[in-house]
């Protein structure tokens, strides 16, 4: 079973591919996740994420690995990088180390092989288009610009909207992230290697009005379908 879940930053793709994962029983793979880490890795390393050469280079060799409970823990090159990838300076470089074919050629064949043994919920940009074309469950997760930079300022400052815990943020910090939010969407649907776009066949699911739970209930709902569809 290969379940797709794709969408732009912020959307709760991460939360919800976690928690059905966890209900499925099956192994959750974030691919952005890898995508950050090798855009950590360059930063490390002082090349140059707009270096296309360079940048292949690191993600050709890099070694990608997820741990601990659920897949939370990554690590690049044996490294624990789980929060280190999460930062503002990442977030900058990893558009343009995503957007190099060479970079996402080394990806892909990655994330393929995690998914060669099954039973994987895969979360990402271009999982039900070009990962996984074959996946039985496809979900597009959306949800309006602002609802999203709410949701990735609640995490920053530490809280978490999808188990209703919300904290107070900063309105110029809330904007910062929405401009961020903005840009990176613009980047990641324009660009010319598997720009963001809905699978024919993905299921849309809009977030924005809907609570967490409900998002996992009807992606779950599909899942189950699928298997029944299967036996
Ligand atoms: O999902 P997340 O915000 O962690 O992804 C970080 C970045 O990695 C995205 O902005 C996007 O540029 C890139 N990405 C991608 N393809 C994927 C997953 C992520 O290009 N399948």
């Amino acid at each position: 079973m290969i379940v797709a879940i794709d969408g732009p930053s912020g959307s709760g793709k991460s939360s919800v591919a976690r928690e059905v994962a966890r209900r499925c029983d099956l192994t959750y793979l974030d691919t952005g996740a890898m995508y950050r880490s090798v855009a950590y890795l360059c930063l490390e390393r002082g090349v140059d994420p707009e270096d296309d050469a360079r940048t292949a280079e690191v993600a050709r060799a890099a070694r990608i690995e997820f741990s601990g409970e659920g897949g939370r823990r990554v690590l690049a090159d044996g490294e624990d990088v789980t929060e280190a990838i999460r930062t503002a300076e990442v977030e900058r470089a990893v558009s343009p180390v995503s957007a190099n074919p060479a970079v996402r050629e080394a990806m892909v064949a990655q994330q393929r092989r995690a998914g060669e043994t099954g039973g994987v919920v895969a979360e990402g940009r271009d999982i039900g288009t070009v990962v996984f074309p074959a996946a039985e469950v496809k979900v597009f997760l959306t949800a309006s610009p602002e609802a999203r930079a709410r949701r990735r300022a609640v995490q920053r400052h530490g809280g978490d909207l999808a188990r209703g815990a919300a904290v107070e943020v900063d309105a110029a910090a809330e904007r910062a992230i929405l401009d961020d939010l903005v840009r990176r969407d613009a980047y990641d649907s324009s660009r010319a290697t598997s720009p963001l776009r809905t699978a024919d066949d993905a299921v849309r699911i809009d977030s924005s009005e809907l609570g967490f739970e409900e998002v996992v209930g009807r992606v779950v709902e599909l899942v189950r379908a699928a298997e029944g569809a299967r036996s």
